[in-house]
C-alpha cells in the first residue's frame, strides 16, 4: 500500500513538473520572440539632487509589452527567467543600446542628465562587456559620463577579481558605476571599498523605515555616513513622501529616486514633462 501510494506521489509530482517546466519553455519562447519583434519597452524613472530638486537623472526600468497580456509586464515576471536561460545577454545589449540612444537625444534637446542602466551579473561576467559599452556609446555619441551602470553588490562580489577589473576598464571608459539595493545583500564593506563604485542606491526598504511605525531609520543614515565616508555619492530609492524626502536631506543623501517625484513612465511623458519639448 504504500509502495502504490508512493508511486502515486512519483506520478502526480512528474506530471507536475512536466507542467511548469512547460511553462517556462513557452515563457521563454515568447520572450525570445519578444526581443525580434520589438515587444520589449524601457520606461524611465526620474532621480533628483536633494540640494536643489534638480532633475539630474533618469533610470531605464523595462517592460513586457506581451501580446494578450492586460498592461505592461513587470520586470520581475521576465528577467530572473531571462537571466536562468541566457536571454538577459541580448536583452541587456537591447537596453543598453536603447537607453543610451534615447539619452543622447535628451541630451540633443538640451538635457545633461544621467542615465541609469541595470545589469545583470551574466552580462558582467563576460569578457567582452567593456568593449560593448564602448561600442554603444560611440554608435550613440552619448558622452561616456552621462552612463551610469546599476550593479547589485551580490553579483559584484560573486567574483570579485574579475568584477574588479571589469569595473576598472568600465571607469577607464569614462562610465560611472552605482551599486543597486544596497544593504540588502550580504556582502563585507572591506570588498565594497575596493570596487571603483561612484554612487551607492541605498534600498527602498531602508527608505521606508525611516517613516515606519516602529522603524526608525537608522539603516538607511548609517548607509549614507558609511557612503560619505568611503567618497561615495548617494541616491535613495522608493522615496514616496515628503516626509521621507526631509529625512534624507537631514541625513545629506545626495539624490533621491522615487514615486514622490514621479513612477516610471515611457519616455515620451518624460520629455513632455521635465525636458520641455513635444
Ligand atoms: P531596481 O533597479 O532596484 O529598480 C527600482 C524598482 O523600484 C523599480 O521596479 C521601480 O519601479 C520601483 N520603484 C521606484 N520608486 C518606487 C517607489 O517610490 N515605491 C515603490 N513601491 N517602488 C518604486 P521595477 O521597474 O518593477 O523593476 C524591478 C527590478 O527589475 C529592478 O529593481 C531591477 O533589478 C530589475 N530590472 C528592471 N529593468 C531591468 C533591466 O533593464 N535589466 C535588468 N537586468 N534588470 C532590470
Ligand atoms: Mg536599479
Ligand atoms: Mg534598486
Ligand atoms: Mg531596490
Amino acid at each position: 500500500r504504500a509502495k502504490s501510494l508512493g508511486k502515486n506521489r512519483v506520478s502526480v509530482y512528474d506530471l507536475e513538473m512536466n507542467r511548469l517546466s512547460e511553462a517556462r519553455f513557452s515563457l521563454e519562447q515568447r520572450l525570445r520572440l519578444a526581443l525580434d519583434r520589438g515587444e520589449l519597452v524601457l520606461h524611465y524613472q526620474p532621480q533628483a539632487e536633494l540640494s536643489s530638486g534638480r532633475i539630474i537623472g533618469m533610470e531605464a526600468l523595462i517592460r513586457w509589452n506581451a501580446p494578450g497580456a492586460s498592461g505592461l509586464v513587470p520586470p520581475v515576471e521576465f528577467i530572473p527567467v531571462a537571466e536562468e536561460c541566457g536571454l538577459i545577454v541580448p536583452i541587456g545589449q537591447w537596453v543598453l543600446g536603447e537607453a543610451c540612444r534615447q539619452n543622447k537625444a535628451w541630451y540633443d534637446l538640451g538635457q545633461r542628465w544621467t542615465v541609469s542602466v541595470n545589469v545583470s551579473a551574466a552580462q558582467l561576467m563576460r569578457s567582452g562587456f567593456p568593449e560593448e559599452v564602448r561600442a554603444v556609446l560611440e554608435q550613440t555619441g552619448l558622452p561616456p559620463e552621462l552612463l551610469i551602470l546599476e550593479i547589485t553588490e551580490t553579483a559584484a562580489v560573486r567574483d570579485l577579481e574579475h568584477t574588479r577589473r571589469m569595473l576598472l576598464d568600465l571607469a577607464q571608459l569614462g562610465v560611472s558605476i552605482s551599486l543597486d539595493d544596497f544593504g540588502t545583500g550580504y556582502s563585507s564593506l572591506g570588498l565594497i571599498r575596493q570596487l571603483p563604485v561612484k554612487t551607492i542606491k541605498i534600498d527602498r526598504s531602508f527608505v521606508q523605515e525611516m517613516t515606519d511605525e516602529g522603524g526608525n531609520g537608522a539603516i538607511a543614515e548609517a548607509l549614507i555616513t558609511l557612503a560619505l565616508s568611503f567618497g561615495m555619492g548617494t541616491v535613495a530609492e522608493g522615496v514616496e513622501t515628503e516626509e521621507q524626502r526631509e529625512r534624507l536631506a537631514r541625513s545629506r543623501c545626495a539624490a533621491i529616486q522615487g514615486y514622490l517625484l514621479s513612477r516610471p513612465v515611457p519616455a515620451q511623458t518624460i520629455t513632455k514633462k521635465f525636458a520641455g519639448g513635444e
